[in-house]
C-alpha cells in the first residue's frame, strides 16, 4: 500500500508545504472551494495553497485514471469522483504527487492555479445523501452510561452490535459556518414541568467523519472484506449536542432534536492512501468480551483496520480571547478506542440490505480514551456539569456559552513518515433565535 507519495523525502515547489503539519505533499486530501469571486471547484490541499483540480484537467496534465477521477470532480460536490474507487483516486494521487513535487516540469504552470487558502471559502465536499451517527467509542459509551447506570454502564448489545441511528444530513455544515444554540423542550430533574426555550447545556461530541465512496444495490450487502474499499475517505465531525434536550426526549427511540440542528465537518477529504502509514491493529478485546460475529470479522481488517490519530479539542471563549490567551486544550486523545472499525460499521450498516450511496456520510461516535486526558465531551469532562472546566481567563464552564468557539484536530505521526493533520474542524455558537 506504501509508494513514492508517501516517501518523507519528497518536497513540493510549494514552499509552505514543506514541513506543513496538516498538508505537506504527502498528503493531498480533496475538497471543494471557491476562490474570491469564483465558482465552486474540486481542489487539492497543499501546504497554505489550494490546487485547483478544475484547471489542472482543463490544461490537460492530468490522463488515464487519474484524468477520470478529476473529470468526475468536476461541478462542485466531488459525489462522481467518490464513487469511482480507491483505483482511480490512486491515480490522481500518484500524478498530483508527481505534479507538486519540487522540480516538477510544471511547477510554472501550476502556479497559476493555486490559491491561498486564506482567500478561498471552503465548502461541503459532497451531497450527503444521507448521514448516520454510530456510538464506537467504547470508553465514551461507558461514561456517559455511568452518569445514569454507575453499576452497569454498558447495555447488553453494546459488545456485539455496533450502534447507531440515522441523522440529519441536511443540518451538515463545513468548518467555520457558525453554529445557533437550540431551541426546544427541557426538562431538568428539578422542575416539575417541561419548558421550551434555549439549550442550557450545549455540548460539542469529537468523532471521526467517514465518506461513502462505492454504494452498494439495495438489498445486497457489503462483505467485511470488501467493506473498507467502499471508504473513500475521512475527515473530523462534531455532533453538537443539546444535553438537556436529549436526557427528555431520547427515549424510547433515541436522539432527535438535540442533535439534528447541526454537525460540523472538517472540509478535507482525507484519503485512505494518504492515511495508509499510519494504519493500526485493532486494539485486542479485554478477556471476556464477545468475539465480533463473523459477518463482521476480517483478520486483515484486525490486522490493520484502525487509525492511530491523535485527537484534540481546544475552546475558544471571549474572556480568553479579550485577555490575549491561547485557546484551552479541552483533551487530547487516540482514535484508536473506537470498538470497532471503519470497516466494521459499513459492514453492520449494510448487512440488512441497505444500500449506502457515494457521499453518504458516517460518523464514528464520540472517541474517548481511557483515563482522563482524552475525553471526547464535555459531558464527560465536568461529569454531567458538576465539575465545570477552570480556564486561565477565570470563567469556568459546565457547558458551551455563546461566542465559545470549539476546534478539533487530527494529526497522524509516525517514525519515518511525513507527519500529516485532517485541518481543523471549527465551530462558534450564536445566541438562540
Ligand atoms: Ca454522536
Amino acid at each position: 500500500m506504501l509508494d513514492g507519495t508517501h516517501d518523507a523525502g519528497r518536497r513540493s515547489f510549494v514552499a509552505s508545504a514543506n514541513g506543513h503539519d496538516a498538508f505537506p505533499v504527502q498528503n493531498l486530501p480533496f475538497g471543494v472551494f471557491s476562490p474570491q469571486g469564483g465558482t465552486r471547484r474540486a481542489g487539492v490541499a497543499i501546504g497554505d495553497m489550494i490546487l485547483d483540480l478544475d484547471a489542472v484537467l482543463a490544461a490537460g496534465l492530468l490522463d488515464g485514471a487519474a484524468e477520470d477521477a478529476a473529470a468526475a470532480a468536476t461541478g462542485g460536490a466531488l459525489n462522481a469522483m467518490l464513487a469511482l474507487g480507491a483505483g482511480p483516486r490512486r491515480a490522481l494521487r500518484a500524478r498530483l504527487s508527481e505534479l507538486l513535487a519540487e522540480g516538477s516540469a510544471e511547477a510554472r504552470r501550476l502556479s497559476g492555479m493555486l490559491h491561498a487558502s486564506a482567500d478561498c471559502a471552503l465548502h461541503l465536499p459532497a451531497r450527503i445523501g444521507d448521514y448516520t451517527d454510530f456510538y464506537a467509542g467504547i470508553q465514551h459509551a461507558t461514561n456517559v452510561g455511568a452518569l445514569f447506570r454507575p453499576d452497569n454502564p454498558l447495555l447488553p448489545n453494546y459488545k456485539h452490535v455496533p450502534i447507531g441511528y440515522h441523522g440529519r444530513a441536511s443540518s451538515v455544515v463545513p468548518s467555520g459556518a457558525p453554529v445557533r444554540r437550540p431551541n426546544g423542550q427541557r426538562k431538568p430533574a428539578a422542575e416539575a414541568e417541561p419548558s421550551f426555550g434555549p439549550s442550557r447545556n450545549l455540548d460539542y461530541e469529537l468523532e471521526l467523519g467517514l465518506w461513502i465512496g462505492p454504494g452498494n444495490a439495495l438489498g445486497e450487502p457489503i462483505p467485511i472484506g470488501a467493506a473498507e474499499g467502499h471508504v473513500a475517505g475521512y475527515c473530523l465531525l462534531n455532533d453538537w449536542s443539546a444535553r438537556d434536550i436529549q436526557g427528555w426526549e431520547y427515549q424510547p427511540l433515541g436522539p432527535f432534536l438535540a442533535k439534528n440542528f447541526c454537525t460540523t465537518v472538517s472540509p478535507w477529504i482525507v484519503t485512505p492512501e494518504a492515511l495508509a502509514p499510519f494504519r493500526a491493529a485493532q486494539a485486542p478485546r479485554p478477556q471476556g468480551d464477545p468475539r465480533p460475529m463473523d459477518y463482521l470479522w476480517d483478520e486483515r481488517d484486525q490486522a490493520g483496520g484502525a487509525l492511530d490519530l491523535l485527537l484534540e479539542v481546544f475552546l475558544v471563549t471571549e474572556g480568553l480571547r479579550a485577555k490575549g490567551l491561547p485557546a484551552h486544550r479541552l483533551s487530547s486523545g487516540n482514535a484508536r478506542a473506537l470498538y470497532w472499525t471503519p470497516a466494521q460499521l459499513v459492514a453492520h450498516h449494510a448487512c440488512g440490505g441497505c444500500n449506502l450511496q457515494p457521499g453518504d456520510l458516517f460518523g464514528t461516535g464520540t472517541i474517548s480514551t481511557e483515563g482522563g486526558d482524552g475525553l471526547g465531551s464535555l459531558l464527560e469532562i465536568t461529569r454531567g456539569g458538576r465539575q465545570p472546566v477552570a480556564l486561565a481567563s477565570g470563567e469556568t464552564r459546565r457547558f458551551l456559552e455563546d461566542g465559545d468557539e470549539i476546534t478539533l484536530r487530527a494529526t497522524a505521526r509516525r517514525d519515518g513518515f511525513a507527519t500529516i493533520g485532517f485541518g481543523e474542524c471549527r465551530g462558534a455558537i450564536l445566541p438562540a433565535p
